[in-house]
C-alpha cells in the first residue's frame, strides 16, 4: 500500500480582499514591459492627425498601437484574435489598461490611421535605438529583400499580355466587320475602317458598332454577322473599359492580382506545391544592423535591383543622414545601383552578377569582360591581340528609366582565326557592345568587395540581414499578408519590423 497524495487544495470563487493588480501580474522583464515603455516614449500626432475630431470619444491611438505591436511580437495578426487577446491575456489587457476594444476597431485603427504614416513612428524608434548606441544610423547597413504572398486569391491573375491579346483581337474582328459592312453597304460606309486606330478604345469601338449598325439597317445581312454585331455591342465595350481599367493599375508591370491589383505575380523561394507556380505577392526590402531593422520599403517588382534607389532615399528622408556603406549581394549589382550610390557618397560593397564564380574560375575566356580596354585610344584588344575599333555609342533605358550609354566595338577581321570557334558564333567580326561606366563600377567593387574590410562585411552579410527574413517567416510564421493593397500592407510590414526591433532589443 503506498501513501495517499496529498493535493494543495484550490477554491475557484475564492474571493479577495484586495483585487491584484495587473502591474504585478507582468513580470520586470516581460516584453509587454518594453513595448508600454517605448510606445509611450514616442511621439504619435502623425496619428492623432488622421483623426477628424468631434463625435463620440475614440479608443486611445496609442494604446491600440501598442495592442498591435505586441500582437506583432508574439504572433498575434488577426483582429479577431486580438479582440480575444484584449479580453483574456493580462499582458494584452495591462497594456489597454483593461480598455475592449473589438475587431473592427483594431482593424481600422490598423488600416487607415497607421496608413501612410507609420514610417513616421518606425523611424522614431530607430532614433531611440541610436540614442542608446544601440545602432549607428552612419555606419554600414546590410541590405536584402524577400517577397511575401500578398492576401490576394491565388487563381485570379492579370497579365498585361492577354490584355494586349484581347485588345487586338477585337481590333481585328471590328475591322472584318466594318469591311463586311462596307461590302454590303459602300454607299453608306464610305470612310476609311475607323479600325486603324493606334489604340482600341471602349468609345471608339461604340462609335464604330453604331455606324455599321445604322449602314446595315436596311440591309440584307448575313445571320452570323448580325449574330457578331449584337454580341459585339454587348461586350466588347465593357470589356475594353475594364481593360483599361486594369492596364491603369498594372501600371509597367505584366501581370497583377484581380481581388489585390497591388500585387504582381512572382516566383516566391517557398514553392511548398513545388509546381514553380507564380504568386501574388510583394517584395520587401530592408536594411538592418546588427540584426536591428533600420528601414523597410514595399515594392511591386520581383527583381531586386531596381529597388535600391528608392530604398535608399526613404532612409535618407527619414533620418537626414545616409549609411556609410551598403553591403548587399549581387542581386542589386547594377549600373544605376553603383552610380546612384556613388551619387550619394556611399561605399558599395554589392556584387555583380558573376562576382562569385569570377572569385573561383577567374574571368571567363573569350567574354566581353575579358577583353582588354584602351582608355585614351578607345578600342579593345580581342583575344588574339587584333585591336577592335569604336563604331558606335547608343543608349539603352532600362525598365525604371535609367539611361545607360553603351559603346560598340568590332574586331578588323575574324577570317581564318583560330579561336573563332570559342570566341563568337555570329557572321562577320565579332562586335561586342561595352558599357563602360557598369566595368568602371563593377572593377572597383571587386576590389573592395577583396579588402579585409569587404571580406568582412560580405561574412556578416549573411548573418546579419538574412537571419532577420528567416526569423519573420518561420520563427514568427508570418508568411502571407493578412490586408489587400500597398498601404495596408506597409503598415503590416512595418509593424513586423517594430515588433522585431522591440523583441530584439529587449533579449
Ligand atoms: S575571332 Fe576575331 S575577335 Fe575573336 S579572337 Fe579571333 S580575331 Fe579576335
Amino acid at each position: 500500500m503506498g501513501t495517499t497524495p496529498v493535493f494543495k487544495p484550490y477554491d475557484s470563487d475564492q474571493l479577495q480582499l484586495l483585487p491584484p493588480s495587473l502591474e504585478e501580474l507582468v513580470s520586470v522583464n516581460h516584453p509587454a514591459r518594453i513595448v508600454k515603455k517605448v510606445i509611450d516614449e514616442i511621439d504619435i500626432r502623425p496619428i492623432n492627425r488622421k483623426y477628424k475630431g468631434g463625435g463620440a470619444s475614440s479608443y486611445h491611438p496609442r494604446m491600440l498601437l501598442k495592442v498591435l505591436v505586441y500582437g506583432y511580437l508574439t504572433n498575434t495578426y488577426s483582429s479577431r484574435k486580438l479582440e480575444e487577446q484584449v479580453r483574456q491575456n493580462i499582458h494584452f489587457m495591462w497594456l489597454c489598461g483593461m480598455k475592449t476594444p473589438d475587431h473592427n476597431t483594431i482593424n481600422r485603427f490598423r488600416s487607415e490611421k497607421l496608413s501612410g504614416i507609420l514610417k513616421q513612428i518606425f523611424s522614431q524608434i530607430v532614433l531611440l535605438l541610436a540614442e542608446e548606441g544601440i545602432v549607428s544610423l552612419k555606419e554600414a547597413v546590410y541590405t536584402d529583400g524577400t517577397k511575401i504572398e500578398s492576401a490576394a486569391n491565388r487563381y485570379t491573375f492579370v497579365w498585361g499580355k492577354s490584355i494586349k491579346t484581347s485588345k487586338d483581337r477585337i481590333k481585328a474582328q471590328l475591322d472584318d466587320l466594318w469591311k463586311y459592312a462596307q461590302g454590303v453597304a459602300a454607299e453608306e460606309l464610305k470612310d476609311p475602317s475607323p479600325c486603324q486606330f493606334e489604340q482600341v478604345n471602349a468609345e471608339q469601338v461604340r462609335q464604330t458598332i453604331a455606324k455599321i449598325d445604322q449602314a446595315l439597317e436596311d440591309k440584307e445581312a448575313d445571320k452570323k454577322v448580325r449574330q457578331k454585331l449584337n454580341y459585339a455591342r454587348k461586350h466588347w465595350p465593357e470589356n475594353l473599359e475594364r481593360y483599361e481599367d486594369q492596364e491603369e493599375k498594372l501600371g509597367s508591370r505584366n501581370s497583377m492580382s484581380k481581388t489585390d491589383p497591388d500585387a504582381t505575380f512572382m516566383r516566391m523561394k517557398e514553392d511548398h506545391m513545388l509546381n514553380g507556380q507564380l504568386k501574388p505577392a510583394y517584395n520587401v526590402q530592408i536594411s538592418t544592423q546588427d540584426q536591428f531593422i533600420l528601414n523597410y520599403s514595399l515594392h511591386q517588382t520581383s527583381t531586386d535591383y531596381g529597388t535600391l534607389p528608392a530604398h535608399i532615399q526613404q532612409y535618407e528622408n527619414l533620418y537626414n543622414t545616409l549609411p556609410k556603406a551598403i553591403v548587399a549581394d549581387a542581386g542589386y549589382g547594377s549600373d544605376e545601383n553603383y552610380a546612384c550610390l556613388e551619387q550619394k557618397e556611399i561605399v558599395a560593397y554589392i556584387k555583380y552578377n558573376t562576382f562569385d564564380k569570377e572569385q573561383k574560375e577567374g574571368i571567363k575566356a573569350f567574354s566581353n569582360d575579358s577583353l582588354h580596354y584602351n582608355e585614351s585610344g578607345n578600342y579593345l584588344v580581342c583575344p588574339m591581340g587584333q585591336r577592335m575599333a569604336h563604331i558606335s555609342d547608343g543608349q539603352r533605358i532600362t525598365t525604371s528609366g535609367y539611361v545607360q550609354l553603351i559603346s560598340r566595338y568590332q574586331a578588323g577581321n575574324c577570317q581564318g582565326c583560330p579561336m573563332r570557334g570559342v570566341c563568337h558564333t555570329g557572321k562577320g567580326n565579332r562586335i561586342v557592345e561595352v558599357n563602360h561606366s557598369l566595368r568602371k563600377h563593377k572593377q572597383a567593387a571587386k576590389e573592395r568587395l577583396n579588402t579585409q574590410q569587404g571580406i568582412r562585411y560580405r561574412k556578416q552579410r549573411a548573418a546579419d540581414v538574412e537571419p532577420v527574413f528567416g526569423n519573420i517567416k518561420s520563427n514568427h510564421g508570418f508568411k502571407r499578408f493578412l490586408l489587400r493593397g500597398m498601404s495596408k500592407t506597409e503598415v503590416e510590414i512595418g509593424l513586423l519590423a517594430i515588433a522585431h526591433n522591440l523583441r530584439k532589443w529587449k533579449a
